[in-house]
């Protein structure tokens, strides 16, 4: 008996872990892990939940009154190898989707059940792609940025040029979301208070795009809403009006489902905030929406949001000059001077392989050519005559490399 029990409670915890895998938010787990990494953290994101619920408490302080909030977005595409790049399009048709989410426009609201009509609500929240650059230059609002890192986890790393990811923008102007391909998971959402060097979202390529919801229901945790079922047993969502569940859900089911006594209305799956199919969520309901307009109140975690210039004419059109490209990026030339073999580097950098070095004289003469076909090429420079010598390339991002070595 006992032993069923614990094969039960096993099964049970595999199964779990498997639909997270497959179905893929671990802002949950994310959330604990950032709390016990760092104490402060747990503190901060306390308080803004504190936060929260006093602005809800108390409908007449600190409310919002103006109308529609529009928030900045910047997109961090890291891409390694091209066909990871997303199209403007893409983006533009991924926030088309939540806008009409969070506006209660899209087609499918007709299939939010009867019951729970009367509580869906339009957020009057919507995403638009920033127009100035924290510098106020012009900017698409999306950013593509080659990294030797072929793959990412949930550890932050892409919020990190250091770690051959890209630094948010600051965090308190805009919603930094981070494009990159994921390993297990579909995406993550740090929480309201969270530290602002890692504050975002983070979404898996294969997520994104049209007709993918994943960034819904992360932008939902972004403004402090939580998992519809309260992450436990018919846990606490913060939100009166979605009744209480056991778990969550997978699938679409088709009949009421009632658990934690929430009947006659049942479980309802069609949230965007529990884990049903893409095409089975349709709705957030009045008590989300006031708990995340509760975060840009006065005074609450986000509502530096509303001065921000991100969505503003740009006051410099000029395109920025090209940055230099981060030290991990850069090509190695050894040894100089040389006598017989000279060894180029290029391992952290793959966008290099096929393209062609040309070496030139010091007056300009072409000496020889050299396909690049590994990643530390050796160029023999035996029967070059003792002088100074250029290495120059140009790969097909438009980066160009020149080089001079001397020949013993
Ligand atoms: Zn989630």
């Amino acid at each position: 008996m006992k032993a069923g029990r614990i094969l039960i409670l096993i099964i049970g915890l595999l199964s779990f872990s498997r639909v997270t895998a497959q179905l893929g938010c671990v802002t949950t787990e994310h959330t604990r892990l950032q709390v016990i990494n760092d104490p402060l953290q747990a503190n901060a994101i306390q308080q803004a939940e504190t936060f929260i619920r006093q602005v809800l408490a108390s409908p007449n302080t600190a409310r919002l009154e103006n109308g529609i909030i529009r928030i900045p977005v910047v997109i961090h595409n890291l891409y390694h190898t091209t066909d990871q790049k997303i199209t403007d399009e893409q983006a533009v048709a991924q926030l088309e989707l939540l806008n009409k989410a969070f506006r209660r426009q899209n087609a499918d609201t007709v299939k939010t059940p009867a019951v729970f009509k009367s509580v869906a609500a339009d957020c009057e929240i919507e995403f638009h792609l920033a127009t100035s650059d924290p510098l106020r230059r012009a900017t698409t609002g999306i950013i593509r940025k080659y990294t030797p890192v072929s793959t990412w986890i949930m550890d932050d790393k892409m919020k990190s040029s250091a770690a051959m990811g890209a630094d948010p923008w600051d965090s308190r102007l805009y919603l930094n979301i981070w494009v990159c391909p994921m390993e297990k998971f579909a995406g993550y959402s740090s929480m309201p208070g969270s530290d602002a060097k890692l504050d975002g979202i983070v979404i898996g390529l294969s997520a994104f795009g049209a007709g993918q919801k994943t960034l819904i229901h992360e932008a939902g945790h972004w403004m402090g809403l939580k998992h519809i079922w309260g992450d436990e047993y018919c846990g606490d969502d913060g939100v009166e009006d979605t009744p209480k569940q056991a778990s969550y859900t997978v699938g679409c089911p088709t009949t009421t489902r009632v658990t934690c006594g929430n009947g006659p209305l049942g479980d309802m799956y069609n949230n965007y905030m529990d884990f049903t199919n893409d095409g089975c969520m349709n709705l957030f309901t009045k008590g989300q929406k006031a708990r995340m307009q509760a975060v840009f109140a006065p005074g609450a975690a986000r509502n530096s949001l509303l001065s921000s210039a991100g969505l503003d004419k740009p006051l410099i059109y000029e395109s920025p000059l090209p940055e230099e490209d981060p030290r991990w990026l850069q090509v190695k030339m050894y040894p100089n001077p040389v006598t017989t073999t000279l060894y180029i580097d290029f391992s952290y950098d793959v966008r290099w392989l096929g393209k062609t070095i040309f070496i030139s004289n010091l007056v300009g003469q072409s000496v020889n050519n050299v396909t690049i076909s590994a990643k530390i090429q050796a160029i023999d420079v035996t029967n070059f005559k003792p002088g100074i010598y250029f290495l120059a390339a140009k790969n097909d991002q438009g980066v160009s490399m020149k080089l001079k070595f001397i020949k013993l």
